[in-house]
């Protein structure tokens, strides 16, 4: 399938499925290398990351611990003004190397929240992955650690990410036609 539609939006192939899997064996290849001796606990960010973490960890070999958590679609107005609140942290990470299993980052203030509510619960260290990273809209220091593909600012769906809930189930990745 070259082309789906949803609602009333076109969206065309962007990335294969067999694409996606050379990056993902990639990236899982980097993390047996650069982990095998630490104490890792990945955090899977929901709901973009399902499969992408499903593929990715089925490729990691050693010894970690997994677990989901999710962004709260409530924003709560604090002194350092919108957050969004991560929930379901329910581990000690403390000592750990935590690593942040994203579908996408694209202006990273997501990613911004996740990493500063995270590094209150004192890790040893912190790694960030995201399958996906758009660079023109990125606008944050963090270093991210690993990226499966480099892309330009369009919206994509599929391979996990949504267009109001549809197209997660797509193993392609698909770009909105303007
Ligand atoms: P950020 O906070 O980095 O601007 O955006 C991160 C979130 O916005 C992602 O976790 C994702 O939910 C959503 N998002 C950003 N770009 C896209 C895109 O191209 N497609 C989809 N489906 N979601 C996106
Ligand atoms: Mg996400």
């Amino acid at each position: 399938m070259d082309t789906i539609t949803i609602h009333d939006s076109t969206f065309r192939i962007f990335l294969q499925p067999g694409e996606i899997h050379d990056a993902v064996e990639r990236i899982a290849r980097q993390l047996n290398n650069d982990l095998h001796d630490k104490d890792v606990i990945f955090l899977v960010i929901l709901n973009g990351s399902f499969l992408f973490a499903a593929d990715l960890l089925r490729n990691y070999h050693n010894s970690c611990r997994i677990s989901f958590v999710k962004i709260s679609s409530y924003e709560g107005i604090t002194n350092e003004g919108r957050i969004k609140e991560l929930i379901g942290i329910n581990e000690i990470l403390e000592d750990k190397t935590v690593v942040i299993v994203e579908d996408i980052v694209d202006t990273g203030n997501t990613l911004d929240c996740v990493i500063n509510q995270i590094k209150e619960k004192h890790p040893a260290e912190l790694k960030i992955v995201t399958l996906l990273l758009k660079p023109e809209a990125y606008e944050y220091p963090h270093k991210i650690d690993y990226i499966g593909f480099r892309i330009p600012n369009r919206f994509v769906v599929g391979y996990g990410l949504d267009y109001d809930g549809f197209g997660r189930n797509m193993t392609g990745i698909y770009s909105l036609v303007e």
